[in-house]
């Protein structure tokens, strides 16, 4: 079992194509091919082709931040695996917090955009966390069984073989509120005993995050606890700075 450490960017709804090739930039000044840890960028779609363009040939990778589950049709605004795969990106996220929130998703939507992005050869960052209120009533282990259950719905071993699940408890995304490192070792390794128990030994190989205001002031400290294999990052994901100290911690 060697799982190497994920570090990702979850940029948002954050940086124009302008804006964003000063961070990348920023980004490959620091990014070797001696970086242990694996990186990926998360830009809006407008500025995905622009960044797959401005990373080609680095070991910086680019990943969507969501991805429709039909091939094509009336869907407005919506965009499909294939489109990602064109630009081309490697890797998507699915189901974050603020697309179940404001956005209506549901685990079988979350559901259905995995199975559609596994299909397309898209490596899926599938998000799962609980709400401050679900985590005060005790509900957390149940959220978050319920979630990773829903989402990986029909989706056999060989097909969740290149996963990357990102546990994310709503209450620290974006509030500077982080899990302490024993609050997220516990759900991580809760993840993993259920992800055993549907992939046996697969379950080992596979990467779960940790993502909620993590900065390089707690990075290191997360990423020491035995399940957790990684960070998504929002918030300190946009300054070139804080997302190299964080990736020097891995
Ligand atoms: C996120 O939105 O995925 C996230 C982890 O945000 P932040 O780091 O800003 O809490």
């Amino acid at each position: 079992m060697s799982r190497r450490i994920l570090i990702a960017g979850n940029w948002k709804m954050n940086k124009t194509v302008g804006e964003a090739m000063p961070l990348l930039e920023g980004l490959k000044a620091g990014v070797n091919a001696a970086t242990a840890a694996e990186v990926v960028v998360c830009p809006p779609f407008t500025t995905l082709a622009a960044a797959a363009e401005a990373c080609a040939g680095t070991p910086i990778q680019v990943g969507a931040q969501n991805v429709h589950w039909a091939e094509s049709g009336a869907f407005t605004a919506e965009i499909s695996a294939a489109m990602l795969r064109e630009i081309p990106v490697s890797h998507v996220i699915v189901g974050h917090s603020e697309r179940r929130q404001y956005f209506a998703e549901t685990d079988d939507t979350v559901n259905r955009r995995l199975t559609a992005a596994i299909a397309a050869g898209l490596t899926p960052i599938v998000c799962i966390g609980e709400t401050l209120d679900e985590r005060d009533a005790g509900e957390t282990e149940s959220v978050v069984t319920r979630q990773l259950e829903g989402a990986l719905a029909g989706l056999s071993a060989a097909q969740s073989a290149n996963l990357i699940i990102a546990y994310e408890p709503v209450w620290a995304i974006g509030t500077g509120r982080t899990a302490t490192p024993e609050q997220a070792q516990e759900i991580h390794a809760l993840i993993r005993n259920l992800l055993r128990q549907r992939y046996a030994s697969l379950a080992d190989d596979l990467r779960i995050l940790y993502g909620g205001s993590m900065k390089p002031a707690n990075a290191a400290e997360l990423l020491r606890q035995p399940d957790i294999d990684g960070g998504l990052i929002g918030g300190a994901s946009l300054k070139a700075d804080d997302f190299l100290a964080i990736l020097s911690c891995a």
